[in-house]
């Protein structure tokens, strides 16, 4: 397996730390990765308000020539150390499908690696982000009836994107795909969801798209899973699935952690 953390963020990510780009890239070479690339929030489409309280979700499109920029030149200037790549995690959004496109045309040529993930949900008229706090969380379940529908409402939303025409720029790997379990302790689902899983493998495969295995998940208190948990990963890799290890750092001393909690 290739030694690298393909899921990072930056400074240019409005929710995480200042830590420069070149402090990810240090860390990533001491701890002995042959590869990283960075997968800034891209920006939202422009008529889309960001649902979250602080409206910190995504990176602002000020920032997205700098971002790209100040990547491309820790590639060159670090090629011999690590292989590096810029790119995006890209959210699908339900409805804004268009758009989206839009925006991976406009970065298409330029990067290099992408990730598509959900992190919105549509319900009814209006836009949720599940992963933001535990309390939003809660206060989401009373919109749904309940915690059971949204984890439906999650897988539902995550196979549209994996079969979603977002043109020929559309993202090859598909992120955290259990975030939904982000607050499972607190709120923990009564039903079983393997099939709905199960089916979201069976199109990666199809599709021939990559995993985003994230460690995060391990170190959400309400979680202590990675996104997929360990029997998801087992099945993915039954089907061939491409495993592509993403540590999701907001912070340069998170690079690469949990990946030894992995069962490869
Ligand atoms: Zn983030
Ligand atoms: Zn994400």
């Amino acid at each position: 397996m290739k030694k690298g953390d393909f899921h990072v963020h930056s400074p240019y990510c409005p929710h995480g730390s200042n830590d420069s780009m070149e402090e990810y890239v240090r860390k990533a070479i001491e701890k002995g990765m042959d590869y990283l690339t960075f997968t800034e929030h891209a920006p939202f489409p422009e008529s889309f308000i960001d649902p979250v309280p602080n409206k910190d979700s995504a990176m602002s499109w000020a920032d997205v020539e700098d971002y790209i920029n100040d990547g491309l030149l820790l590639k060159e200037k670090y090629k011999h150390d690590l292989q590096i790549k810029v790119g995006f995690e890209v959210d699908f959004i339900e409805g804004y499908e268009k758009e989206t496109t839009r925006i991976l045309d406009y970065f298409g040529t330029r990067i290099e690696d992408s990730i598509l993930s959900v992190h919105m949900l549509r319900i009814g008229e209006q836009y949720v982000c599940i992963d933001y706090s535990d309390e939003e969380f809660g206060r989401i379940l009373s919109l749904t009836n309940g915690v059971d529908s949204l984890h439906r409402l999650y897988y539902q939303t995550v196979k549209r994107s994996i079969l979603a025409n977002l043109g020929s720029y559309k993202p090859r790997r598909i992120g955290h795909i259990t975030l939904v379990e982000k607050f499972r302790k607190k709120y923990p689902a009564t039903m079983d969801f393997t099939t709905e899983q199960d089916e979201i493998l069976s199109l990666l495969h199809k599709d021939q798209l990559e995993l985003d295995v994230n460690s995060a998940g391990f170190y959400k208190e309400w979680n202590e899973n990675a996104y997929p948990p360990q029997p998801l990963i087992n099945k993915a890799k039954q089907l061939g699935i491409p495993l592509i290890t993403g540590s999701d750092s907001h912070t340069a001393c998170h690079i690469g952690r949990g990946f030894d909690r992995i069962s490869w």
